[in-house]
């Protein structure tokens, strides 16, 4: 298991393949923003932005929103998987805003997450994000990375994950974490192909170094 320093290392190297990453979600507003991060489930930051200045024209501020009928949304948003879904939660969001928090999204875990449509994963990064407070959010890319280099048990759960990082990165860098790990997932470690042979990090990784000899065999 990867320990602390080791963690740090790793993510040094990540940092120096990748030195500018961060969020690409574009938005006007924290109301906006947040939208954004729930469309994004599943989904790319750049095909949320190609749907949202339509979605943030039509509906500027949470009480638009919560007076619209799903259907109507969906028109704005259907080339996002999982559309239907997202244009009931869109909804039911602007109006649990508007009924309880006075039309302002909340800047901790418990409000924000209960709000529709918002589970951990998008209040973390809400948190991060928009209002900068650490918060280390474990998506796919996250998990995947952080178990097949041995930082993480591979049976832990996505909380236990969370939980287990940020012993094991210094909280300042949290946010940057996450987005380390999320671009060498999509780049480097992938899901069916991870690039072991040229991978910077195959020295110190476990998972790396079996597959590269399953290879061999
Ligand atoms: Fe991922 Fe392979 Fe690199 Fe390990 S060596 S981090 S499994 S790409």
């Amino acid at each position: 298991m990867l320990d602390e320093k080791a963690t740090t290392q790793a993510l040094a190297v990540m940092a120096t393949k990748f030195p500018k990453v961060g969020s690409s979600l574009v938005a006007d507003s924290d109301f906006h923003f947040l939208l954004a991060v729930i469309l994004s489930a599943q989904t790319t930051d750049a095909a949320v932005n190609r749907v949202t200045p339509a979605l943030f024209a039509a509906y500027p501020q949470p009480e638009n929103l919560m007076q619209a009928q799903p259907i109507e949304v969906e028109k704005y948003i259907s080339t996002l998987g999982l559309y239907h879904n997202k244009a009931r939660y869109l909804v039911a969001c602007a109006r649990d805003l508007v009924n309880n928090f006075a039309s302002q999204v909340p800047r901790n875990h418990r409000d924000l997450q209960s709000l529709a449509g918002v589970g951990r994963k998008t209040a973390d990064v809400v948190l991060a994000e928009r209002f900068h407070i650490p918060a280390l959010a474990v998506d796919t890319h996250v998990e995947r990375v952080s178990k097949r280099l041995a930082m993480v048990a591979t049976d832990a759960s996505v909380l236990q994950t969370e939980k287990v990082l940020m012993t094991k990165i210094p909280q300042e860098e949290w946010i940057h974490a996450h987005h380390l790990f999320i671009t060498w997932g999509r780049q480097v470690c992938t899901a069916r192909n991870p690039a072991c042979a040229s991978c910077p990090l195959l020295a110190m990784c476990q998972e790396g170094k079996r597959r590269m000899n399953e290879v061999n065999v």
